[in-house]
């Protein structure tokens, strides 16, 4: 029987419960637990595909085209393994399922209610997740914070599911601020104490706190949180700031989070195996070279909105005991050839990661342009690809404003246009090109030496692709296409061969990066620039 662990969290948002739940399941898997994690987001969205990047950062896509929050990119690359749809649950996606039941006659005349129609729809998420992958262990995370009225549902939810599975079953763990006053060098536990009183009144008592703090947590402030919150004083667990988030596990271990945990779930401890992440993290902390990528693109006030790839980077980087630089820029702001050239000179390789719209496009082909005519490793990613493709044909095939129809429905040389399978989509939700596709690969091209590999599974998220109409002549003027569909009707990657690395491809590796297996092209990548320095 599968044991559920819950993660709620309280006094502001941003408190990196996302993390926490990747980390304690890194411990219990560290543990030979197997370990499934489920996120909750309150919002009316169905999912976040439908959402600004400024609004939720990056949307994360699993192997069967769920769009879903970045918090389950953090739950792969820690607990190392693919999750699907059923680990992300939005309260749209609730709701959706209850109207369309209501609608088919379902409820048999009953009157649809918040309960128990909806709480009863959110346990059968909860229940779905845990028949899907059969885990030892459920760690399912509750956006928000205590107290928003969206979340209230999910909330309530919980309350009756733990008494329904029983003691022992499930635990509850509150993430909360201590905020420091510097003047009298205190740490506050009252909204603390106020945020378990919240989450009380709801009717779960938590069996652990973690605190996220500046400065260490003194054994005062231990006893006082233990004794108004109710919780065993082991069970105060800190977490202060780390320089790197694959760090908090260990954080986490040293405090015997792992031990309480199963302690409470009356499972084993069992003998952790860490040294693997111990391995990785002392090799993020004594980098031995450098390297400075430039990360060009849309988003980029906001570094969630990039967060897989900045990850990938960073993982490619530790194999190599290489510490990794970004240099972000909007390329809104590159609006001349001299321009890009001032901002790249000092940077070792350049990323153009994906994007919709407009806005922007012409500094990114500025900036590809320069990687190309300069010999600087450039990797593309999804519209990286496309916007090298239509660099390379405007400046190289001369294909005089080549453009992809995303961006200019009249041009002449439409060379990135929409996919046939798209042209009779009407909405907007769930409908692009989702999720892992297979992709062939060309012998003795960089993407081969790469992967080496012939065929790979990428995973997918776009409308437009590279239309085969100017493969010939772009072929020509020396542009390889070096993986397509199994079917060689769709281009899926590209390079350039005279290059040491210009490689861009029309699916998003930053998806299958993990910290301790980096994924092949930002590899490529990363040991190209790593040259060039
Ligand atoms: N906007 C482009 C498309 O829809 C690229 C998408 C992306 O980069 N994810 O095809």
């Amino acid at each position: 029987m599968t044991k559920y662990i819950f993660i709620t969290g309280g006094v502001v948002s941003s408190l990196g419960k996302g993390i926490l739940a990747a980390s304690l399941g890194r411990l219990l898997v560290s543990r030979g637990y197997k370990v499934s994690i489920q996120k909750f987001d309150p919002y009316i969205n169905v999912d976040p595909g439908t959402m600004s990047p400024f609004q939720h950062g990056e949307v994360f896509v699993c192997n069967d085209g769920a769009e879903t929050d970045l918090d389950l990119g953090h739950y792969e690359r820690f607990i190392n393994t693919n999750l699907s749809q059923i680990n992300n649950v939005t309260s749209g996606s609730v709701y959706q399922t209850v109207i369309n039941k209501e609608r088919k006659g379902e409820y048999l005349g009953a009157t649809v209610q918040m309960i128990p129609h909806i709480t009863g729809e959110i346990k059968s998420r909860l229940i779905q997740a845990a028949k899907k992958d059969s885990p030892d262990i459920l760690i399912a995370e509750i956006g928000g914070t205590i107290g928003d009225i969206e979340g209230l549902p999910f909330i309530e939810a919980i309350r009756q599911f733990r008494s329904e599975i029983g003691r022992n079953n499930s635990m509850s763990i509150h993430v909360t601020l201590l905020p420091y006053l510097p003047t009298s060098g205190e740490l506050k536990t009252k909204p603390s104490q106020h945020s378990v009183n919240v989450l009380r009144s709801y009717g779960i008592q938590p069996e652990m706190l973690v605190l996220r703090t500046q400065v260490p947590l003194g054994k005062n402030e231990r006893e006082k949180l233990a004794l108004f919150c109710s919780v065993d004083k082991n069970c105060v667990i800190e977490c202060k700031d780390m320089d790197t988030i694959y760090e908090v596990p260990l954080y986490l271990e040293k405090q015997g989070i792992t031990k309480e945990v199963l302690d409470i779930l009356q499972l084993e401890n069992k003998e952790p195996n860490l040294k693997d992440w111990e391995e990785l993290i002392d090799s993020i902390k004594h980098p031995k070279r450098e390297a400075t990528i430039a990360l060009v693109g849309k988003y980029t006030e906001l570094n969630d909105a990039y967060i897989s790839v900045v990850e990938s980077l960073k993982h490619a980087g530790f194999k190599n005991s290489a510490k990794i630089n970004i240099k972000w820029i909007a390329s809104e702001n590159i609006t001349s050839d001299k321009e890009a050239e001032k901002i790249l000179s000092d940077v070792d390789g350049i990323i153009v990661p994906g994007g919709f719209g407009i806005r922007g496009i012409e500094g990114k082909l500025k900036v590809i342009k320069y990687a190309r005519e300069n010999n600087i490793p450039y990797l593309g990613l999804c519209l990286g690809m496309q916007c090298a493709v239509i660099e390379f044909a405007r400046n190289v095939a001369g294909l005089k404003d080549a453009n992809s129809t995303e961006f200019d429905k009249n041009t002449e040389y439409k060379v990135v246009d929409l996919m046939e399978e798209q042209k009779n989509i009407a909405g907007y939700g769930a409908t692009m090109r989702l999720g892992s596709y297979p992709c062939k690969i060309l012998p003795n091209t960089k993407a081969y030496k790469a992967y080496n590999n012939e065929l790979i599974n990428e995973r997918h998220r776009h409308r437009f692709e590279f239309n085969n109409e100017y493969k010939d002549i772009l072929i020509e003027k020396g542009l390889v296409i070096s993986g397509t569909s199994p079917d060689g009707l769709l281009a899926e990657i590209v390079e350039i061969p005279e290059n040491d690395w210009f490689v861009a491809c029309q699916f998003h590796p930053e998806f299958k990066s993990r910290p301790q297996n980096p994924h092949p092209l930002f590899l490529g990548f990363i040991n190209a620039a790593l040259n060039q320095k």
